[in-house]
């Protein structure tokens, strides 16, 4: 299958629910602008309160329908046909998705497609092999009882979810919830809407009993994020989206005290050891501040450099920077847009902001000028900062842009300190040829994933989270069952 060649992707996108697309109740419309050329390519349907009622409603009657009765092996062919179909469709994904975030289709295809069939098949793996806890309890009377645990879906689950990878971060919730029986509704990002309701498609493809995937569109407060959150019939809410917004969603979870999971915002640092194999390192942090256009909750914004290379990793690290070229379409070198002209603000506010605070702009700092159909994208410079205090705001808040600032350290304890200063907790990474420096420092990092000499690289197996106000909870692997399941203890007295 070539990926090359981009098709238009169609003008509406709808609400699914209960197994059918439709416009919101209400008739609202809001545009769906591609990012990289700023030009609307069609209109979102808006779902309703009573719209987002009726797909909880749905998702509520599955639940007691064919798909209640699923046996385990049964549920994990659907989704195991629903990981096919996505690959199967994969072109159709590629188009919406780039159509919707500007991003560069071998980004896509390489990282968000694949990923959005693997998290089906994975999560289809794991409640195939998974087993429970048996205990042979002594009783009083010297007689014995037999304790096991039996794993029962949580009901309703609500998937709230971003737009920097909008197929890949929901199917990382839709597949485990559905893997374990639960049913959806998901609310995308208003900005990033395509792959949801595409995936719609795939499973009235595969026969998915109605009602257990829904999707319904629109924003946040007093609009479907919020009327779905504070829905009494919604058993969980899973959410992916800043720190701010799982704020306001956690007081609508209090509310009949459901339970939540959360994968928020960061401020992941970097730190690289004058012993580090600079080659390696700066490939790594390039990608790792510049992918997606740092539009990667796992991005790094903040690089802490031994002394002694200091100038040479800002040097390298600089040339990387300008090795990509935002706007150039097509170009292997491609950096895309922004997802939004508000975001775009908002990044070249906390620009503007490290040269108030005294930075150094090594690289960058500003909007490119592009000629051609990019030229009225969310377009803007790779940035690279030095000579920032670390109180700087740019060096403590979470941008979500390509740039970052560079810092110099003397020791280890130093860096430590550092990088572990801040109310973040999602990801860091290490960069040493020492290995036992590598383990104790990954070790000493107060985050949820820490990765030595590489960045990036998942098994969907390992627990993935973040600790302070990066989140709450972990998914991956065994770990998803812990949310989307509800454990019953049976206690049989023999
Ligand atoms: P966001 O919080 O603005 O929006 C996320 C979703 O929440 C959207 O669907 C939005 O419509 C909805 N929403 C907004 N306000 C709401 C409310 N009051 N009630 C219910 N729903 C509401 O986040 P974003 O700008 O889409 O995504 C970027 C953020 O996501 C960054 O902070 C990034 O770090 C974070 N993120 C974290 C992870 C992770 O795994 N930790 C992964 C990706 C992105």
């Amino acid at each position: 299958m070539t990926f090359d060649t981009p098709r238009p992707v169609s003008q509406d996108v709808l609400n699914f629910i209960g197994g059918s697309f439709r416009e919101g109740g209400e008739r609202k419309t809001f545009p769906n602008i591609d990012p990289a050329t700023g030009k609307q390519i069609g209109v979102v349907h808006e779902a309703s309160e009573a719209d987002v009622a009726d797909a909880v409603a749905a998702a509520k009657a599955a639940l007691s329908g064919p798909w209640g009765r699923m046996t385990t092996a049964d549920r994990v062919k659907l989704i195991s046909a629903v990981a096919a179909e996505i690959e199967r469709r994969a072109a159709d994904f590629l188009d919406a998705e780039v159509a919707d975030t500007g991003k560069p289709r071998h980004v896509a295809s390489h990282i968000d497609i694949p990923r959005g069939a693997a998290n089906f098949r994975m999560f289809a793996d794991v409640v195939s092999t998974v087993s429970g806890e048996v205990f042979d309890t002594p009783t009083p009377d010297g007689g014995r009882a037999l304790n096991y645990t039996v794993r029962k879906p949580k009901g309703v689950v609500a998937v709230v979810c971003p737009w920097n990878f909008p197929l890949l971060l929901m199917t990382w919730k839709v597949g485990p919830a559905l893997a374990c029986g639960n049913t959806v509704v998901v609310k995308p990002s208003e900005e990033t809407p395509r792959t949801a309701a595409l995936l719609g498609e795939v499973m009235n493809a595969v026969g998915m009993p109605e009602g257990v995937y829904n999707v319904v569109h629109g924003f946040g407060p007093g609009s479907a994020g919020e009327f779905l959150t504070a829905h009494p019939d919604v058993d969980a809410i899973t959410f992916t989206g800043e720190t701010g917004t799982g704020q306001a969603i956690m007081q609508k979870a209090a509310i009949g005290v459901r339970d939540i999971s959360f994968e928020l915002g960061g401020k992941n640092a970097a730190i690289v050891f004058a012993d580090a194999d600079l080659d390696k390192a700066v490939e790594g942090l390039s990608r790792s501040v510049f992918l997606n256009t740092g539009q990667v909750c796992l991005g790094t914004e903040r690089v802490y450099v031994e002394r002694p290379i200091f100038d040479e990793f800002v040097a390298r690290m600089a040339k990387a920077a300008q090795s990509f070229k935002p706007g150039a379409v097509g170009d292997p070198a491609y950096l895309g847009p922004l997802i939004s002209a508000e975001h775009r603000d908002k990044v070249l506010g906390y620009y503007r902001r490290a040269v108030d605070e005294g930075a150094t702009v090594v690289t960058g700092g500003g909007v490119p000028e592009i000629d051609g159909p990019g030229a009225g994208g969310f377009f803007i410079e790779p940035t690279l900062w030095t000579g920032l205090a670390p109180t700087a705001s740019v060096l403590r808040e979470e941008i979500f842009g390509p740039c970052c600032g560079v810092v110099p350290f003397d020791s280890e304890d130093e860096v430590i300190a550092l990088a572990n200063d801040t109310p973040y907790g999602l990801c860091a990474s290490v960069w040493t040829e020492n290995l036992s420096r590598g383990h104790r420092v990954a070790a000493a990092m107060d985050v949820g994933v820490c990765w030595v000499n590489s960045w990036f690289l998942r098994d969907l197996r390992t627990a993935f989270g973040g600790s302070g106000q990066s989140g709450i909870g972990r998914e991956g692997g065994v770990h998803s069952l812990e949310f989307y399941t509800e454990l019953t203890n049976i206690c049989v007295k023999l």
